[in-house]
């Protein structure tokens, strides 16, 4: 039976370049980077050329990345260690940042630590600067987190105006960019941030690892202790064949930027066509169908209660799609999420994520549609 996997934004597939490279490496540099002898040096020189790599695309220097475990690492460390190191006692975020995010900074304000503020939204999920710096005017020295790009609804912050706003007021500035690297060009000599997050499964390459930039500007002590990998700032040794497949496909991913955004673009305005016309009443979650202003790997739809609403996802998986209902993170659970509920607070409506990859074809969608029209029409 036929499969279309349009649940990108969860997870992509691994490019074949890159198990190549990974299946090599771990056949013969298996090498513990930390050993002194040939074979240790080699492997350590393969963790060095890949933070070289990675540095060079961000426009930043080596020294300021330190490879993690992914996205939720990173976000975990930059929050729990700045908040602690410069005993901050004020955090902003906003209500649909990812659980990465969200939980850590919420256990703070549980254990009274910070007081957390939820920066204003507007109706399509912008944050409001003028907010930002009223917060920020308000209180003592804040850690901010503004994600990049929304996971669930695509909706994509001005992190350059955000970086300038926290540097007046003397802020620590995080941002989850698991969404948008290997998506989007980030120059970290323009953008005003102390630090981000990224993943390699979000771009074709393998799941559990990634990496945090961190700026000259702020200094914390290690998350994960008990070695003296990364610096002294990430212990345990390092995952060698994942951190060159994760530099591979950041290479490959900006390589073909243009390309493959122009391409995904076009599934997706093909995609938000064909709904339109060929279902009664569909609407789109956070304006993701304006294709300059939100993700472009991500279509968010909001589809009219039926009777059969609930099962949607269901029935789309049993006709062969694999999309997911908002955060693919919160599935499993049987509570909604968060962020399409800041949307829809009365659930009026049912979300479906669809979101692409370069993997994804026009068939896929008109696949895609033909079971939508069969579930709905
Ligand atoms: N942040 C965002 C915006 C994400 O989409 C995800 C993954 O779903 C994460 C963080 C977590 O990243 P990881 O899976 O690498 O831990």
């Amino acid at each position: 039976m036929k499969r279309v996997y349009l649940d990108n934004a969860a997870s992509t597939p691994i490019s074949k370049e890159i198990i190549e490279l990974m299946s090599s490496l771990m056949k013969e540099q298996f090498a513990n980077p930390s050993s002194t002898h040939f074979d240790g040096r080699k492997s350590k020189t393969i963790v060095e050329e890949s933070r070289s790599i990675i540095a060079k695309i961000l426009n930043t220097y080596p020294r300021n990345i330190f490879f993690t475990s992914g996205g939720t690492e990173s976000d975990n460390m930059a929050i729990k260690m700045s908040i602690e190191n410069y005993s901050i006692k004020h955090a902003i975020t906003s209500g649909i940042s990812h659980h990465a995010v969200l939980y850590p900074l919420q256990k703070l304000e549980k254990e009274k630590k910070i007081k957390l503020s939820y920066v204003e939204l507007d109706e399509n999920g912008f944050v409001s600067l003028y907010d930002l710096e009223n917060l920020l005017k308000k209180n003592s020295r804040t850690f901010v987190s503004i994600m990049h790009a929304n996971n669930e609804v695509g909706v994509i912050q001005d992190i350059n105006k955000i970086g300038l706003i926290c540097q007046k007021y003397n802020a620590i500035f995080h941002s989850d960019t698991v969404q948008t690297v290997g998506h989007y060009p980030i120059d970290l000599q323009k953008i005003k941030i102390d630090f981000l997050a990224a993943s390699a499964h979000k771009f074709h390459g393998p799941k559990g690892i990634g990496f945090i930039y961190i700026s000259d500007n702020v200094k914390i002590s290690p998350f994960i202790i008990g070695g003296a990998q990364e610096r002294n700032m990430r212990a345990g040794t390092e995952n060698i064949h994942s951190i060159s497949a994760l530099a591979k496909a950041m290479q490959l991913a900006y390589e073909n930027l243009e390309k493959e955004m122009l391409y995904i673009k076009k599934l997706k305005s093909y995609m938000i066509e064909k709904l339109i016309t060929s279902i009664f009443d569909v609407q789109f979650f956070a304006n993701c169908n304006d294709l300059d202003n939100s993700l472009y790997t991500v279509l968010t739809v909001s589809f009219p209660l039926t009777k059969d609403s609930e099962m949607l996802l269901f029935n789309l998986d049993i006709a062969g799609i694999s999309c997911s209902g908002g955060s693919a993170c919160a599935s499993g659970s049987n509570k909604g999420s968060h962020v399409l509920s800041y949307f829809d607070p009365n659930a009026q409506r049912t979300g479906v994520r669809f979101s692409f990859s370069k993997y994804n074809t026009f068939d896929d969608i008109d696949y895609t549609i033909q079971k939508l029209k069969d579930i709905f029409n």
